[in-house]
């Protein structure tokens, strides 16, 4: 019989993060062991619970949700995602500008696919969320990864952006705060980014979903700010991670700038959004509750709160392994420590990561899963308890310490 084989369409697409690292520590699982798995931003499992509101509304609002809502999203959740931008100084925003999704990741793929033709280029950084990279690919286009410098607090090489623009491309990600290496962009590097994005005609795509995740002085600018009235700006978040709720599957994208030259592409888009219907009704639900109720997100960021002191304490702990090393993250939920390879000669970060797993039941990922060039870091999600994080990176460094 003739063999099914996946489309040509997806020879280049990778999504490590739930590859096949995740497929050993499930084969694992099967055998009885209990994995800690340290490779999913996701808080429900370590404990975090979203707001009682947020819960109350989407219950309530069950008996009613049971229809398609309209494609763009229910008019209360445009609405109060409209004003959250027109509060932190977008005035400009309208309920027009707002399309809900099934999470960030829905409208990331929708967006991309209205917006690009086969062979256009897109301008991603590395390392990414790796999402952004495949879904350019799968969407025709081609991701071109632009250098974020370690060595300068992970910010964006701007002169290596500059280097890689061609006539071809057509648009710029920026992720801040950043995943996974946990950067907060300055207003100065934000309006620099966007600032070459007005120059070569490109659009943005800003990806803000850890908008509110953000420790000690880091402060949040959104590009869509810099990009004003003149740059064709596209601003990604949503309530997985600052209101805990990623299984609701509820995020949004906001268009700003200069819609009238991006008519067509607009009409794609809603021609994409008619074609799934809509967004989980119930989970829209929850967006005006959360983002008009307490922030309690701003309880877990500050110090005695539990985003910040995990994200510390394993920032601490990382560093102290001999041959690690890792930037402090500003901001969301990770650390992206860089294994010196004079100290950890790794060939195959992805086997890397498999050995440890193997030998320690705990899975991180590694960082060419990232679109990072060199097999030298992984990532580690900091959202388990302090008790947990610390037992955690001890087991990693007695790993690390037999692969002196
Ligand atoms: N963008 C970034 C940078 C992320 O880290 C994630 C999830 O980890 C997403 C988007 C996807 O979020 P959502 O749950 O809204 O699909």
């Amino acid at each position: 019989m003739r063999k099914i084989r996946q489309s040509q369409k997806l020879r280049n697409v990778r999504y490590d993060v739930r590859g096949p690292i995740l497929v050993e520590a499930q084969r694992l699982e099967a055998e009885g062991h209990r994995i800690l798995k340290l490779n999913i931003g996701n808080p429900a499992p370590f404990g975090f619970e979203a707001p009682e509101a947020i819960l109350a509304d989407v219950t309530h609002h069950l008996p009613e949700s049971q229809g398609y809502s309209d494609s763009q999203g229910i008019y209360s959740a445009r609405t109060a995602v409209a004003q959250y931008y027109q509060s932190r100084g977008l005035r400009e925003t309208e309920v027009e500008d707002v399309f809900i999704g099934n999470g960030v990741s829905e409208l990331i793929s929708m967006v991309l696919q209205a917006f690009l033709d086969d062979g256009n280029e897109i301008l991603v950084p590395a390392p990414d969320y790796p999402l952004w990279t495949g879904a350019v690919t799968l969407s025709g286009g081609t991701p071109v990864h632009y250098r974020c410098d370690e060595e300068n607090g992970w910010m964006p090489d701007l002169d290596d952006i500059e280097s890689k623009i061609t006539e071809n491309t057509h648009g710029l990600v920026i992720i801040n705060p950043n995943n996974p290496t946990g950067a907060v962009y300055s207003k100065e590097m934000v309006a620099a980014l966007v600032d070459i994005a007005r120059r070569h005609q490109l659009v943005v795509f800003a990806d803000e979903i850890y908008e509110k995740i953000l420790f000690d002085d880091a402060v949040h600018h959104h590009a869509a700010e810099a990009a004003g009235s003149d740059v064709l700006c596209l601003t990604f978040s949503g309530l997985s991670k600052a209101y805990r709720v990623c299984g609701y599957r509820a995020g949004w994208v906001m268009i700003s700038g200069p819609k009238e030259i991006a008519e067509e592409f607009l009409e794609g888009l809603t021609l994409i959004a008619n074609m799934r219907m809509c967004a989980n009704v119930p989970a829209q639900h929850a967006i005006q509750t959360a983002l008009g109720g307490y922030q309690s997100i701003n309880e877990l960021i500050v110090p005695g709160g539990r985003f910040y002191e995990q994200s510390m304490l394993a920032d601490r702990l990382l560093n102290e392994i001999p041959g690690v090393t890792s930037v402090r993250p500003r901001g969301a939920l990770y650390c992206f420590p860089r294994l010196d390879p004079a100290v950890y000669p790794i060939e195959n970060d992805e086997q890397f990561v498999i050995e440890l797993l193997r030998a320690k039941k705990i899975l991180v990922t590694h960082g060419t899963g990232f679109n990072w060039p060199e097999p030298d870091h992984f990532r580690l999600v900091t959202l388990p308890d302090v008790d947990v994080l610390e037992e955690a990176i001890g087991r990693i460094a007695d790993f690390l310490a037999t692969r002196r």
